[in-house]
């Protein structure tokens, strides 16, 4: 897994494996990300910001940090009807098949905030849609940059709201992405170097069913530790990892500090040694040729 470590200061021996940077819908920028994980002690993090790489490659460029930051992912993906996160870990950044899916997927990204923001006008909750542009940077738009539009233009008091009002699912201004199923991603993420993880599976409550037509694309793991998990659910979710022989991975899913219990940076977190599990399933796959 590409990643980086100097010789100095590992305090605890934990990593956090979800988090996002402004890249996508994170408030931190990566280095300011790193940074704060390294204040917290933490051995590693893995950068999973939704359908880019761009946190990725820019942690990359500054050469030696002070923590392992594994490259990672997160796809949207959907399963019977049902949305379903995939985190994809030791990806090649440069690998020109996952390059080619994400600029698919950004491409649907930007036409779908457009057709967003159509329908809120309609609604009677108009924002422009260069301001949520301007509010996602260069980074994956989404409907939280949306969510934040509606704020600043005092349509909606809070994110939450926004979200409940008009753009959850099933609420008026919701529009679907074009589905990819996880039976394409998986391989890709394989073909990629990296190994694949079905994210916060409470999410997708039809999990228990699907799973095993994601062990059979070749899922690699599970998101055992999360911040909604409590002890009964963690074990739970371990005992399923453990029958399928799926690596148990966790993470807070960090987008800012937000006061919600778990999600802060290093708040939900797993032992620095599932990093090395993810990397041997990767390397596995990688061997098999699973293209
Ligand atoms: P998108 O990638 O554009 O489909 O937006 C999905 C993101 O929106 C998720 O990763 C969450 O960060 C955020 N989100 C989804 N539902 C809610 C909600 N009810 N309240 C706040 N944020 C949400
Ligand atoms: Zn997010
Ligand atoms: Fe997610
Ligand atoms: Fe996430």
């Amino acid at each position: 897994m590409s990643a980086r470590r100097s010789d100095s200061r590992s305090i605890t021996d934990r990593a956090d494996l979800h988090t996002h940077t402004t890249a996508s819908d994170g408030l931190l920028r990566p280095g300011q990300l790193v940074a704060l994980a390294a204040q917290r002690g933490l051995a590693a993090i893995a950068i999973t910001d939704h359908d880019t790489l761009d946190g990725v490659l820019e942690i990359q460029a500054l050469g030696e940090v002070e923590l392992l930051v594994v490259p990672g992912v997160e796809l949207s993906c959907s399963q019977g009807g049902e949305d379903v996160h995939l985190l994809g870990y030791g990806i090649d950044p440069a690998a020109p098949v996952l390059g080619d899916l994400l600029r698919e997927r950004q491409d649907e990204r930007r036409a779908r905030a457009t057709a967003i923001v159509g329908r809120l006008t309609e609604l009677g909750a108009a924002i422009s849609l260069e301001r949520v542009t301007a509010i996602a940077g260069s980074g994956t738009v989404g409907r939280p940059h949306i969510a934040r539009a509606l704020v600043e233009s005092g349509h909606v008091s809070t994110i939450g709201e926004a979200f409940d009002r008009y753009l959850a699912s099933g609420r008026p201004a919701y529009i679907e992405r074009p589905v990819l199923t996880p039976r394409r991603a998986i391989p890709i993420i394989h073909r990629a170097g990296g190994a694949a993880v079905l994210a916060h599976p409470l999410y997708s409550p039809g999990y228990v069913d699907f799973l095993p037509l994601l062990v059979e694309a070749g899922l690699d793991g599970i998101e055992v530790v999360y911040p909604d998990h409590d002890g009964a659910t963690q074990r739970q979710l371990a005992a399923l990892a453990a029958s399928y022989g799926l690596v148990g991975t966790g993470g807070s899913d960090f987008h800012a500090d937000s006061g919600r219990p778990g999600r802060s940076l290093g708040e939900s977190t797993v032992p620095v040694g599932v990093v090395e599990q993810l990397e041997e399933r990767a390397a596995r796959r990688h061997d098999m040729g699973s293209s």
